[in-house]
């Protein structure tokens, strides 16, 4: 049987790093793992092993540059005739006081983690148009279904893509074309690391008063706290992006730890969202 082509964005690490590696090792997938700067595929290429170059295809894509998508596009269409499976994973945090965000910062997160990722998929329904099939893989989070305090933009991104995806997942049923969300709480990758590449916190600025820098060191303190207790790890998302894209039926949301399931329900079943408020009320008391 022909091998399902996969296209996956932002491979250089964490979650897509491992959802390439996974998928690549079964035994009927061909991954192309893209990322936006090919010097960094070290990491990739050595947890690939003997996958690299067999199933498992690094190319740059840049979500950002719509002109690198075409030569990907036309490889994987000219090579394998299909392109089956896309999982939008490039995906940019921003931690910071929300009256301290720049805009330009604003604007890099929605280039990336919408208005990129959007386009891409534009790039791809014409194909899984032609071909009457097809799955369409976003990964969000749980900050795209509630908030979180201080990840403002970052949760304002992901409620987008949550939006888009709903809408797109009736737009193209006829056209056999599946979308399904990936949802996961904290998960250890380099993404606390990256945090900073849109903006910086706000506690440098001099024009926020002190008790609102008090408040987000101690909130985000005891977040991460928590966070900390639930962590996931990327192959423990990969593996939940492998079920989605091989069920038979896929589901249009999959989160991935009973944290976020638990967090899912009390966001999508609350509709006053006052339970969600009490729940950081009481975090803010502590
Ligand atoms: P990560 O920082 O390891 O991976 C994100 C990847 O996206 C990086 O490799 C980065 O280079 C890439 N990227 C950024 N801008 C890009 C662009 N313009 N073009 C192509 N690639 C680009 O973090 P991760 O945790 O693996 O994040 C993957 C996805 O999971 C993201 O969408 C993130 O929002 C989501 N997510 C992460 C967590 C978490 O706690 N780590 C929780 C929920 C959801």
């Amino acid at each position: 049987m022909a091998p399902r082509i996969v296209l996956i964005t932002g491979c250089s690490s964490g979650i897509g790093l491992w959802a390439a590696v996974v998928m690549a090792k079964q035994p009927d997938f061909k991954v192309y793992a893209t990322m936006r700067n090919t010097g960094k595929k070290g990491d990739l290429e050595k947890a690939a092993g003997g996958c690299l170059d067999k199933t498992l295809f690094i190319r740059k894509l840049d979500v950002k540059d719509d002109k690198t998508f075409k030569p990907v596009l036309d490889e994987i269409i000219n090579s394998n005739g299909k392109l089956d499976v896309l999982i939008n994973n490039a995906g940019l945090g921003m931690l910071t006081i929300s009256e301290a965000a720049p805009v330009e910062g604003v604007r890099h997160i929605f280039d990336t983690n919408v208005i990129g990722l959007f386009q891409l998929t534009q790039a791809i329904i014409p194909i899984m148009k032609k071909q009457k099939a097809g799955h369409i893989v976003n990964v969000t989070s749980v900050g795209g279904i509630a908030g979180v305090p201080y990840n403002t933009m970052y949760c304002a991104s992901k409620f987008a893509v949550e939006g888009m995806t709903e809408s797109l997942a009736v737009e193209l049923m006829d056209d056999n074309i599946r979308f399904s969300l990936i949802e996961p709480g904290p998960v250890n990758t380099s993404f606390r690391e990256n945090i900073q590449e849109a903006s910086g916190t706000g506690l440098d600025n001099p024009d926020i008063d002190e008790d609102t820098k008090k408040k987000f060191v101690t909130l985000v303190n005891s977040i991460s706290d928590s966070f900390a207790k639930v962590a996931q790890t990327g192959e423990d998302i990969a593996k939940v992006i492998l079920k989605a894209v091989t069920d038979e039926k896929p589901c249009l949301r999959y989160q991935t730890s009973e944290y976020g399931a638990m967090r899912a329900k009390q966001a999508l079943v609350d509709s006053t969202g006052n339970n969600f408020l009490d729940m950081f009320r009481a975090e803010i008391k502590n």
